[in-house]
């Protein structure tokens, strides 16, 4: 028998996910989508050829956590994909992250001999140094190589993609640009990369496709919730519950922007058509200098068999949100991080809301984190709650 309920706000993977394990416990769970979809910002679709097409930017399955895959892969079977991206720097197409044979591609061979002698003296083979440490080194020639990868590779993409100089991000944004001293050409170096084979929106229908989980599409939840400030109590379509409420939309929204709007990225997408087989060698190629988007995918890369004239290809475009855009990047410094502390001391005093994903915890994680911290914190509730 259903005696317990939960509402979820969110059909990404941090609500998708939190509801299947509640309605494994025999929870009624109803969740509360602004969208007109599911999977968040996961969702895509198959064209009429059959092409997957990702709506809102390429998103490639990737971790070291087991029991995250097999969490997912109840839902889906997979495609093997090992994902590459290339970075278009002087008018040449190179590996990205930065590596031996885009030194090779971009340097005389003399300097690229000398440069890649020292690299690999100094700290081995197959090694990731942050370009940061690069940077400090006394050697001239190595200097202005780490100065040339920072330039070309990153600052321009860094300013158009935040609209902030690299500085400002803080050390943790910086240290995630390596330069690879290895001739591996591959993105990630997770355990498990793999596409699900449907895509990632028939993975959620099966994962969400329960009797005792109702999906409301189409329906912002800020509206439905009242705050009691002095009661500490949360009144849900104007009755007071009690019922578990998990988060996954944004803090500042939630709360009336009471103490000030939390800063986001947005991103504009552009998709083209080609009459061709093929428009580039990789999934995803980047333009951090010249263009004014940041990276184009094409979706026939991923997973689908090439079809003979037909691609598709997208192009990406940063800016800043407004409140009527989809948030995507939170921007993570000092003075939102302040802000946001106040919205979660705020929803720490509603003992029954849980703000859960990247919105919600206003940072940015990869998808198996998301899903990992959603199994986590619905096992722990449903536990507590028996
Ligand atoms: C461009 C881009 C590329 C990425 N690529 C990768 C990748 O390759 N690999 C990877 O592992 N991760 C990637 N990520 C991260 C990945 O997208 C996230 O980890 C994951 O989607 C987070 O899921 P979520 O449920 O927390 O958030 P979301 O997917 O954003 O879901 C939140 C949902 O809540 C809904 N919502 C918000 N407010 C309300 C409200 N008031 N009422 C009702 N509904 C509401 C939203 O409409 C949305 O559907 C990428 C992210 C971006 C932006």
């Amino acid at each position: 028998m259903i005696d317990k309920h939960v509402i979820i706000v969110g059909a990404g993977f941090s609500g998708a996910v939190a509801a299947r394990i509640f309605a494994r416990a025999n929870y009624k769970v109803d969740i509360y989508e602004k969208r007109g979809s599911i999977g968040g910002n996961m969702y895509d679709f198959k064209d009429e050829d059959g092409i997957i097409v990702q709506k809102y930017g390429p998103h490639i399955f990737h971790t070291n956590n087991k029991n995250v895959l097999d969490f997912l892969s109840s839902y889906t079977s997979w495609n093997d994909y090992k994902h590459q991206v290339k970075g278009y720097i002087d008018g040449k197409l190179v590996p990205i992250p930065f590596n031996l044979e885009s030194l090779e591609l971009l340097f005389s061979k003399k300097d690229a001999e000398y440069i890649k002698k020292f690299l690999i003296n100094k700290f081995g083979i197959d090694k990731r140094i942050p370009i940061m440490d690069l940077m400090k080194e006394k050697d001239e020639k190595i200097k202005n190589f780490a100065k040339y990868v920072y330039e070309k590779v990153f600052n321009n993409y860094t300013l158009k993609q935040w609209d902030l100089p690299p500085e400002k991000l803080g050390e943790v944004v910086m240290n995630r640009v390596p330069v690879n001293i290895s001739y591996n050409n591959y993105y990630f170096s997770d355990k498990y990369q793999l596409m699900p084979k449907d895509g990632f929106t028939a993975l959620f229908e099966n994962m969400i496709n329960r009797k005792n989980i109702t999906i409301h599409l189409d329906s912002d939840a800020t509206s439905l919730f009242k705050f009691d400030d002095k009661k500490k109590r949360i009144l849900f379509k104007g009755k007071p519950t009690r019922d578990i409420i998990i988060y996954t939309g944004c803090l500042d929204e939630l709360f009336g922007y009471r103490f000030g709007e939390l800063q986001y990225r947005t991103l504009d997408f552009m998709f083209e058509l080609k009459n061709s087989k093929s428009y580039q060698d990789v999934a995803v190629v980047n333009y951090p200098n010249d263009e004014r988007y940041t990276r184009i995918t094409e979706f026939t890369k991923f997973t689908s068999t090439p079809l003979d004239k037909k691609t598709i290809i997208m192009k990406e475009y940063p800016r800043s949100c407004n409140k009527d855009d989809i948030p995507y990047y939170p921007i993570e410094i000092k003075e939102n991080i302040d802000t946001y502390d106040k919205y979660l001391k705020l929803a720490k005093d509603y003992k029954n809301l849980y703000p859960l994903g990247r919105l919600a915890q206003y940072k940015y994680m990869n998808m198996d984190i998301c899903i990992d911290n959603a199994i986590n914190l619905a096992e722990q509730l449903v536990k507590s709650n028996r």
